[in-house]
């Protein structure tokens, strides 16, 4: 679904929120959703919902839905129909044969125990499988190419995806497609300009970018919000039901969330609508922590800037 060129001229800034369907939504999503639905509005551009439902063994049924509904108690609402990323199968397949075609991708028969402890993929299959072998996934052939980016809060960033992780998945071994070439593709057939999310995935930035430029693809600005990690500073996660925000009122909620994002509403602001309303007006990066912030349900969002915090790569 690639923009054509005249409504992609017409697009001045397209963010998304992307939530896997994995669980209920955390105090870790909701301000991963707050703070790009912000950013979308307060730079006069679309905020889209995107589903990504590309890891059937992980997802809960209804999960997508009950998102979706939560979002909408607090007035994020998607402006152009939400997209479900399993149906985007055929582009993804595509992306893979062109990759495959142009030399740039590789199937690969190593098993996780086949690789070292550091997880670096050593190259085994790159230049063919050993006789006796089976491809199992395909891989992507990175280059020795130091990334470098701007991230719209955490300033300049410069990433090697060949020591962070070697050659990586694209797709499984269960022959599902990668998070990490799906995220590509699908963002630049919706024009997302600006990407913003939490910074679990700031590492895999470079990652990104490098499969843009291999599929030719224009990659899109990055902004990566502060994660939320519980008082222990461990990283909120969805499939552990951390802190589902349906436990709380939608007022109480997005007032912690907005807190966490470093904008609070003045007291008087009750409602969901004049919170989400004061802060668009108010959205300010400066104000946003650049580190993880502990939520505390009880009143309070300390900034505790724990550089581990961000250790934590799962998605
Ligand atoms: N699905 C990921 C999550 O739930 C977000 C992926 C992305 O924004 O690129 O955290």
């Amino acid at each position: 679904m690639k923009p054509s060129k005249k409504s992609a001229a017409r697009i001045r800034y397209r963010g998304r929120f992307a939530p896997s369907p994995t669980g209920e939504l955390h105090f870790g999503s909701l301000v991963a959703a707050t703070g790009s639905f912000l950013q979308a509005r307060a730079s006069g551009g679309q905020w889209l919902i995107r589903i990504e439902d590309l890891d059937p063994p992980r997802e809960v049924p209804g999960a997508a839905d009950r998102q979706l509904e939560t979002l909408a108690e607090f007035g994020l609402m998607s402006d152009l129909p939400v997209q479900r990323q399993s149906l985007f199968r055929a582009r993804h397949d595509q992306a893979l044969e062109r990759l495959l075609q142009a030399g740039q991708a590789f199937p690969c028969a190593c098993t996780r125990k086949d690789l070292p402890p550091d997880g670096i993929y050593p190259g085994t299959c790159r230049s063919g499988i050993a006789a006796g072998k089976t491809a199992r996934s395909i891989r992507f052939r990175v280059t020795s190419e130091r990334i470098r980016f701007s991230d719209a809060l955490l300033g300049p960033q410069e990433q090697t995806p060949a020591l962070q992780c070697g050659d990586f998945v694209i797709r499984r071994a269960d022959g599902l497609v990668a998070y990490q070439l799906a995220v590509v593709v699908d963002d630049a057939a919706a024009g997302i300009t600006q990407v913003v999310r939490g910074a679990d995935l700031l590492d895999s930035t470079a990652r990104q970018i490098m499969l843009a430029q291999a599929l030719s693809l224009a990659a899109p600005e990055y902004l990566h919000l502060p994660l939320v990690v519980d008082q222990a500073g461990r990283k909120l996660s969805k499939s552990e039901r951390d802190d589902p925000v349906r436990r709380y009122p939608p007022a109480a909620a997005l007032r912690l969330a907005l807190r966490a994002l470093g904008h609070e509403p003045p007291p008087g602001i009750g409602s969901v609508e004049g919170q989400l309303a004061w802060a668009t007006m108010s959205w300010n990066l400066a104000a946003v922590p650049h580190g993880p912030v502990s939520i505390d349900v009880h009143g309070s969002a300390d900034r505790d800037y724990t550089p581990e915090g961000n250790a934590d790569q799962s998605i």
